[in-house]
């Protein structure tokens, strides 16, 4: 780890009081990293201890956090409820310079997954710091980014360094149900917040440990959401007198047909790309097909096992939908005149939903089964020709010795509400996560060590006075 805040005020002994002032006003003042740092561990168990669970979210308990650490700090900030409960919390530096360049957002989304307590060996709500790590529901996704990202940007704003643009740190509800009261809600009901903003940098993308290796994963793109529901409807009658065809019977049949239904392979560029990044980190058995992959020469055998071994990685290479809900009778002797089944869809980023409609109407092949939709994006891609994206490149290479890989996610985040505004999004966290770490999100025992907590706070602080204050 490169020493951070050697400032070159040392080379200045000799120099005036008067120069050094001026020093000090045109470079800021170095904040102490090494206390927001471990400041930062402990708001981050505060934060965790702060029941935000969604549903119901009731994120203006986190607001109220915010608001007192902001308040302390001196910062402006502004908050709204888009519903009761459902807080969404901003504060801004402003720019110092001009002309000034398009801002900066900072996003965590303050909401956290329910966390099932019988499998978990802690309480989730515990924000417990021991054996060097933090542990908690939310302190991967998303309140640890959320804490890297504050102190970063507090130790920012003391600091004094000039900045170029405006930066946002914002915290919003509801990202794990949607956004719809959060980023969602912001982007419909607050366009006028986005006017100026260029960038956005939220998570979805972190640094992986792999063996002696650090890769820092910047998510660029993500599949996209098409959340479907099926009904079936059929003659009605009672469970002792079977009929020929059902609605049950019909359901049955269409899921059966989606569930054996491969989609074509189509490596997207973006895909191919972030495979390449990725191939001198994997096994022996991996390492040429990653690479390669471009090419399209993928056989049945190789998608089935990487699909078995790997499913994340394999659904990044087509369109794929799992059946996730299931609706029969309310009662076990009543054939039903209807049935529900949802399914979860997941596009390549370059796909027409639409054309995917017709093809899955074409694959259930029944016109007494219809698909509604419940939930669909627009997708897009944001470009890795910036000055931010080189930002965190050259961060990445002077703190983790790391390679950055531009990424394809198979979730999604609140991005997508960004992209679609033309604001260039990136899914970036200052951590670097072991495959054991990482597991904690939406799974059990989430925790996050306090090397990456602390580590992360520097790093974050770096790539600000890197993109912001001209460093
Ligand atoms: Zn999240």
């Amino acid at each position: 780890m490169k020493s951070v805040g050697k400032r070159p005020e040392s080379g200045f002994k000799f120099a005036t009081a008067l120069a050094a002032s001026l020093l000090s006003f045109f470079a800021g003042a170095q904040p102490d990293l090494e206390s927001y740092s471990r400041q930062g561990v402990e708001r981050l168990s505060s934060y965790l201890q702060i029941d935000t669970v969604n549903p119901p979210g009731n994120e203006s308990r986190g607001v109220e956090f915010l608001k007192t650490i902001f308040s302390e700090a001196g910062l402006a900030f502004e908050h709204v409820e888009s519903a009761p409960g459902r807080g969404n919390i901003w504060a801004k530096l402003p720019a110092t310079t001009t002309p000034k360049q398009a801002g900066l957002i900072l996003l965590h989304h303050i909401d956290v997954v329910p966390a099932n307590r019988d499998y978990w060996s802690f309480d989730p709500l515990s924000g417990e710091v021991k054996d060097g790590f933090v542990y908690g529901r939310g302190a991967i996704d998303t309140k640890g980014l959320g804490i890297a990202q504050l102190q970063a940007f507090l130790a920012l704003a003391e600091s004094g360094l000039p900045r170029n643009r405006d930066v946002w740190l914002m915290a919003t509800a509801d990202e794990e149900a949607g956004g719809f009261f959060g980023a969602g809600w912001l982007v419909e009901n607050r366009p006028e917040l986005f006017a100026d903003v260029g960038y956005v940098l939220n998570e979805g993308g972190s640094g992986r440990v792999f063996g002696e290796d650090i890769a820092v994963m910047v998510e660029v793109t993500q599949k996209v959401p098409l959340w479907l529901k099926l009904t079936s409807t059929g003659r009605p009658g009672h469970g002792s007198a079977p009929l020929v065809e059902t609605s049950v019977t019909r359901m049955v049949r269409a899921l059966k047909r989606i569930s054996e239904t491969e989609f074509p392979v189509r490596v997207m560029q973006p895909v191919a790309e972030m495979f390449e990044g990725i191939a001198p980190y994997q096994s022996d058995a991996d390492r040429q097909t990653f690479a390669t992959i471009g090419q399209g020469n993928l056989s049945d055998e190789y998608l089935l096992e990487l699909k078995m071994r790997s499913p994340g990685y394999h659904a990044l290479l087509r369109n794929t939908c799992s059946i996730t809900r299931l609706e029969g009778s309310a009662k076990i002797n009543v054939i039903p005149a209807e049935v529900h089944a949802e399914l979860d869809c997941r596009l390549l980023p370059d796909q027409d939903p639409e054309e995917f409609l017709q093809a899955l109407n074409v694959i259930i092949n029944d016109p007494h089964v219809s698909i509604g939709k419940i939930m669909g994006f627009t997708p897009a891609v944001s470009t890795t020709q910036t000055p931010l994206f080189k930002a965190i490149v050259d961060v990445s290479a002077d703190e983790f010795g790391a390679q950055v890989v531009p990424t394809v996610a198979g979730g999604f985040t609140d991005s997508h509400f960004f992209r679609d505004l033309g604001i260039t999004s990136y899914g970036y966290s200052p951590f670097a996560f072991t495959t054991a770490e990482f597991a904690g999100v939406h799974g059990n025992d989430e925790r996050v060590s306090v090397i990456n907590i602390e580590r992360g706070i520097r790093v974050y602080y770096q790539l600000l006075a890197k993109f912001v204050g001209g460093q």
